[in-house]
């Protein structure tokens, strides 16, 4: 099977699982990645008191319709998961159009699209429906029979995680959210993209140690930080990993450190790949960049988008379907992200270990004795190039992406050398 076609298979599976911020589906849905990835299921009780948040109770709905005056079914759950408003508390009334009007939500000005409505923090209830579904079965004043059979309960959070060793303690997070239901980019494209970059990361000699998550936004990444506080001080960089799958523009969310080399590495992976970007710069709206950028953690974090959210017309709606995502659109995002990786992986830190003046390469069988170690390559520098300025640079402050932008060349290629040297016993990384 081709990535792609895997990529489908998945998508055609999870896109059906009515996701909330907590339920039978969330775990279902990391079930289901298990397939893909060793992940462990961490579970946290409702009530628990999570930093300036409570882990909500679970939410199962098992049904959820409104009636006509003839006793027809005109909204039911049952032919989307969109058409109640996630959270909702049950109800079973009787009423009159001007009663239930402030409980159905639509889109004037997207006629077509049910929209995504959540209650999470507020104990209420709510149909969502198209314009045209509306317009067409609410044109008397009733009575209308509504129904919503869900249960909250004392439960627990799901969250699932994949720690992948590397050489360095020093961790990079990748996250994401599972807590939508039904809609493709927003944001199962994200939770496939990281399940398979993952999957990568266990194939590779890894340089860092990963943190992968998949949790319900917000609550989700703040009660894992509650418990993992010491551990995210280990990381020290961040990606967020959502709407990867659309068929707008290209774009990243930048870091909140706006000169981060975070920001130029995912520019450079953009380039290198001819793709024109936009630049979302940072705000405190978006996802749980918001938890681990906040004061007490401060990792620099970004999300590569391809149509972010909040920027294409079908975001929270039942538009944001299998029709708008492909499966090829999230390998392609899914290639950047792990050149992107590749990137951060190598930028290792080295200090040469003996700094005292210049180091005698022949004394160390360091000094080329093949000619083409002399003749430059396409950036201007020859092996012994390399080799001089890595001797030169490496005093345990400047990492290989600071060398590599100084000099204008490959990471990877001084990443090569500077592990010959360290074999040498010249140059020491620090981990
Ligand atoms: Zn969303």
């Amino acid at each position: 099977m081709s990535r792609t076609e895997l990529i489908d298979s998945y998508l055609r599976r999870l896109f059906p699982l009515h996701r909330s911020i907590t339920g039978d589906a969330n775990r279902t849905t990391l079930k289901i990645l298990q397939e893909l990835i060793p992940l462990q299921i961490l579970e946290y009780s409702s009530g628990e008191s999570v930093y300036d948040w409570t882990i909500p109770q679970e939410w199962q709905i098992h049904e959820a319709w409104i009636k006509n005056r003839q006793g027809e079914k005109i909204v039911d759950l049952n032919n989307n998961n969109l058409h109640v408003v996630s959270y909702s508390r049950p109800v079973h009334a009787f009423m009159n159009l001007a009663e239930l009007k402030p409980h159905l939500h639509y889109l004037q000005d997207q006629p077509r699209a049910i929209p995504y409505r959540t209650s999470y923090y507020q104990d209420d209830w709510g149909f969502c429906l198209s314009y045209l579904e509306y317009q067409r079965y609410f044109s008397d004043d009733g009575p209308y029979e509504v129904y919503i059979n869900a249960e909250h309960f004392p439960g627990s959070l799901s969250i699932g995680e994949l720690l992948i060793p590397g050489r360095s303690t020093k961790e990079i997070l990748i996250s994401t959210y599972l807590c939508h239901p039904s809609m493709a980019n927003d944001n199962l494209s994200g939770v496939l993209t990281t399940a398979l970059m993952a999957q990568t990361l266990m194939q590779i000699d890894l340089q860092h140690s990963y943190r992968v998550l998949f949790v319900p936004e917000t609550i989700g990444a703040i009660a894992y930080c509650c418990h993992h506080e010491q551990q995210m001080q280990q990381v020290s960089v961040g990606l967020v990993v959502t709407t990867t799958g659309g068929p707008g523009a290209y774009g990243y969310k930048q870091s909140y450190c706006r000169e981060h080399w975070l920001n130029e590495m995912v520019e450079a992976v953009f380039l290198r790949h001819k793709i024109d970007f936009t630049v979302y710069p940072f705000d405190p709206h978006g996802s749980d960049e918001r938890q681990y950028s906040s004061p007490a953690f401060r990792i620099p974090c970004v999300s590569l988008c391809k149509s972010k959210y909040y920027e294409y017309p079908e975001y929270h709606t039942s538009l944001d379907n299998l029709k708008l995502v492909k499966a090829e659109t999230i390998a392609n995002s899914l290639q950047l992200y792990e050149d992107l990786l590749f990137l951060l992986d190598q930028n290792v830190v080295f200090e040469n270990l003996k700094p005292y003046g210049e180091v005698m390469l022949s004394k160390h069988d360091l000094y080329p004795k093949t000619g083409a170690a002399f003749i430059p390559d396409k950036t201007g520098y020859s092996e012994l190039d390399y080799i001089l300025w890595l001797l030169f640079l490496c005093d345990g402050t400047q990492s290989l992406w600071d060398i590599a932008k100084r000099l204008g060349v490959e990471q990877h290629r001084l990443f090569e050398i500077a592990g010959q040297l360290e074999a040498k016993g010249i140059l020491k990384r620090h981990v």
